[in-house]
């Protein structure tokens, strides 16, 4: 097992040549906010495209061969930065060197995005659901932040829902950050509604989003009427087991699942494997 110490740092440049089709980016900025979550940002090569939404596989350049791990792109595609909202798992390949990232570092980019939570895979609608547990908020935080969300929908509902209080701080400030934003602070005001929800520790709105969409709490905070095929459109980024409870109770209201080949209704994506 390599030490943490192999992990990049600027003193300790890496000796490791970068694998192809890869970007070697600078971290410009690190964010914590539990034991177990952070947020960094990293310089954007000039050639790097991608649409709000997508993934893209990174790592460190800390071995011959890297540990490369999904992560979805948490800043817009206009973004002159890229943004990532990241788990710490104690032992995980990729997150235990991760974590310890400091401004001036290298993380190494795959150069080719991808990913279903993107606008393209949706019909047109009024209203945009964005459904998370976790990280799953990372490409929200990318879509709230596009112009066209808001071109293409009149409102949009985000959830955010975690075990503790402290968990949802990223979104939290994403959301306060929003109005203030001088590109989209304009569209956004009273068009995005925010439901933060906690699972474990008491706060002000507790409960799975299953049983808030279930016993029509959701709809109820929102102050709208139960999904419409007509009306609305959502995405779920989450674990395997809140994806598969909310897609089977969305497709109970009609809602059919999209692609980027089919737009349709609904799109999901897990935010990890496991
Ligand atoms: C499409 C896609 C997008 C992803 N986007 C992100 C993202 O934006 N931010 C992010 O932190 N991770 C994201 N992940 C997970 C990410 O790829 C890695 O699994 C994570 O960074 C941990 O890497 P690791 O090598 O340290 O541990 P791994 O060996 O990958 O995982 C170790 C254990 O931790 C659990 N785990 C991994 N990631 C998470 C997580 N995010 N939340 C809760 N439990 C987790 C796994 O189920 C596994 O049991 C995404 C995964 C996929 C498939």
């Amino acid at each position: 097992m390599q030490s943490a110490a192999l992990a990049a740092t600027k003193s300790d440049a890496p000796e490791f040549p970068v694998p192809a089709n890869t970007y070697a980016e600078t971290v410009v900025s690190v964010t914590h906010y539990t034991d177990n979550l952070f947020s960094f940002r990293i310089t954007r090569p000039a050639a790097f495209r991608f649409r709000s939404g997508e993934f893209v596989m990174i790592g460190l350049p800390n071995a011959q061969k890297p540990v490369f791990r999904a992560y979805s792109i948490a800043s817009p595609a206009w973004d002159e930065e890229v943004e990532f909202y990241s788990i710490k798992v104690p032992d995980g390949p990729l997150t235990q060197h991760l974590q310890k990232i400091q401004p001036g570092d290298t993380v190494l980019m795959k150069q080719k995005s991808t990913g279903t939570l993107v606008l393209d895979a949706l019909k047109p609608g009024k209203r945009l659901w964005l459904v998370a547990t976790g990280t799953g908020f990372a490409p929200w935080a990318s879509l709230l932040r596009d112009p066209e969300t808001y071109e293409k929908f009149d409102e949009v509902v985000v959830t955010n829902t975690c075990r503790d209080a402290a968990d949802l701080a990223y979104g939290n400030h994403l959301i306060a950050s929003l109005h203030a934003d001088p590109l989209i602070g304009e569209l956004t005001a009273g068009r995005v509604k925010y439901i933060a929800t906690t699972t474990r520790e008491p706060s002000a709105h507790m409960g799975r989003i299953t049983t808030l969409i279930e016993n029509g709490e959701l709809f109820r905070m929102v102050g709208c009427a139960p999904f419409d095929p007509e009306i609305d459109r959502v995405m779920i980024c989450g674990s395997m087991a809140m994806l598969n409870d909310v897609k089977a109770l969305i497709e109970t209201h009609g809602l059919e699942e999209g692609s980027n080949a089919k737009p349709a209704d609904f799109v999901v994506e897990r935010a990890f494997v496991g």
